[in-house]
């Protein structure tokens, strides 16, 4: 059967496959198989408030009562589903193009829904047949506006507010007219921040930058950075689940390296603990976990399989390398406004400046790249290389968790279709950039053979 689920949810064309029918007829599916209190919010995309109508007129047609909590960050959701209702719907396409939307459905933890809910979903959809109730048990539709309010409360109560406000730190913040508008810059204030705020007003458009945080979106931020003499940059994507963050200098920093970083203070705040993460994360995360006590499990690639994983096994901290981090005790997702927090706390703490403080956890180089793929070819050609390695007479170590993980002397690649796109990519670390990239193109050279 077709498949109409990525990764996390749907991501389609706003308006032309997601239109309010599709959204409408997906939602009463996911109604059907819920059926409770449903809690619904979306990030500020111009189409997000005629999906979210449809949306909900799917979960009132199917039974359930419905929680609208307005324009908020997609942890946000997830925090409020966990600790009040039985399942929620977030209207968001993340850090895609604003002509993009998709919707995400989580489960009563929060947590994206299972593999064999969609399947359920996708085949009441496709079959035409969710439940339509009676006139008589139509369900309710409500407002709150508090989460936004709480979800903040809640960071702060996470952590050593004294120290922060001692700091006094100069931040800037680049929320790209996304949903961390209605958080981030507050919540900053709150922790005693001097904050400058960029691209804070919420805009479907996008008109200042890209929503994707990557270092080519993110020049202004860096200009800003070292213009003010500020102390730390930091960027949110579309729907505020991740954080990027430019140090002092008005350098990128690596996800993997704020990840090491968090894992690093979660661990010795803890006397260590079990921290997950995925395959195509650094090996400075198993470093950093065996000098400070802890231990770490690698699931394939999803924020949503990590936080599984720490629910699971009552996980400390998780992470992936884009700069995603999962607080589990908090939010069973990817967490963008207690990231934030966290590595001002750390630099108050320390008392260091953000280079300082990369500068001292272990030292690898990484390459990322991709290739296009058809869909159709993806698991041929991911087959054909998987029995090429397997028996290849240098006898690599391999880890097939996704994809095809190679450990070579020179350090790893890893090569996998991508679950939401028609490309592969293959993500390569190693000891110099040199070897890094090489082993990123031998990766791709391998889809490019089986790919003729
Ligand atoms: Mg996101």
């Amino acid at each position: 059967m077709k498949r109409l689920f990525g990764t996390f949810g749907v991501r389609r064309l706003a308006n032309e496959v997601l239109n309010p029918e599709f959204a409408s007829k997906l939602a009463a599916a996911y109604g059907t198989v819920i059926q409770g209190k449903i809690a619904v919010g979306g990030d500020p995309r111009t189409t997000t408030p005629m999906i979210k109508h449809a949306v909900i007129a799917g979960l009132l047609s199917s039974g359930c009562d419905v929680t609208d909590l307005g324009i908020l960050p997609t942890p946000a959701v997830q925090y409020a589903v966990r600790n009040y209702y039985d399942g929620g719907i977030i209207i968001t396409a993340s850090h895609n193009p604003p002509q993009y939307n998709g919707i995400k459905f989580v489960d009563e933890d929060g947590i994206g829904i299972h593999d064999e809910m969609e399947i359920k979903i996708e085949d009441m959809f496709f079959n035409d047949n969710p439940k339509r109730v009676g006139w008589d048990e139509i369900g309710e539709v409500t407002v709150n506006v508090r989460i936004i309010e709480e979800y903040q409360e809640e960071v702060l109560k996470r952590l050593d507010l004294d120290s922060i406000k001692k700091a006094n730190l100069k931040v800037v913040v680049d929320c790209g007219s996304g949903a961390a508008c209605f958080t981030a810059p507050y919540l900053f204030r709150k922790l005693g921040c001097d904050v400058l705020s960029l691209n804070c007003q919420p805009d479907g458009f996008f008109p200042g930058r890209d929503p994707e945080p990557i270092k080519d979106n993110l020049t202004e931020l860096i200009e800003v950075v070292k213009a003010t003499g500020a102390n730390l940059g930091l960027a949110h994507d579309g729907d505020a689940d991740r954080t990027i963050c430019i140090d002092e200098n008005g350098e990128f920093v690596l996800g993997d390296k704020t990840f090491a970083l968090v894992e690093k203070q979660m661990l010795k705040e803890n006397g260590g603990g079990l921290v997950v993460t995925t395959v195509a994360t650094s090996t400075a995360i198993y470093d950093v976990a065996e000098e400070n006590n802890g231990e770490v499990i690698a699931t394939a690639v999803g924020d949503l399989l990590v936080a599984r994983k720490l629910k699971e096994e009552d996980g400390l901290f998780g992470g992936e390398e884009n700069g995603g981090l999962i607080f589990p005790d908090f939010v069973y997702g990817r967490d963008a406004a207690l990231s934030a927090a966290k590595i001002i706390e750390i630099m108050a703490k320390e008392d260091k400046p953000l280079s300082e403080l990369v500068s001292e956890l272990p030292v690898y180089y990484s390459e990322k790249m991709k290739i296009k793929c058809p869909d159709d070819l993806k698991k041929e050609v991911m087959d054909n290389i998987a029995e090429e390695i397997a028996n290849d007479p240098r006898g690599y170590e391999l880890d097939t968790t996704d994809g095809v993980k190679i450990f070579t002397e020179d350090g790893w690649v890893i090569i996998r279709p991508s679950g939401t796109e028609p490309i592969f990519r293959c993500f390569s670390e190693s000891d110099s950039q040199d070897k890094a990239t090489e082993m990123a193109q031998w990766g791709i050279s391998l889809v490019e053979k089986y790919l003729k």
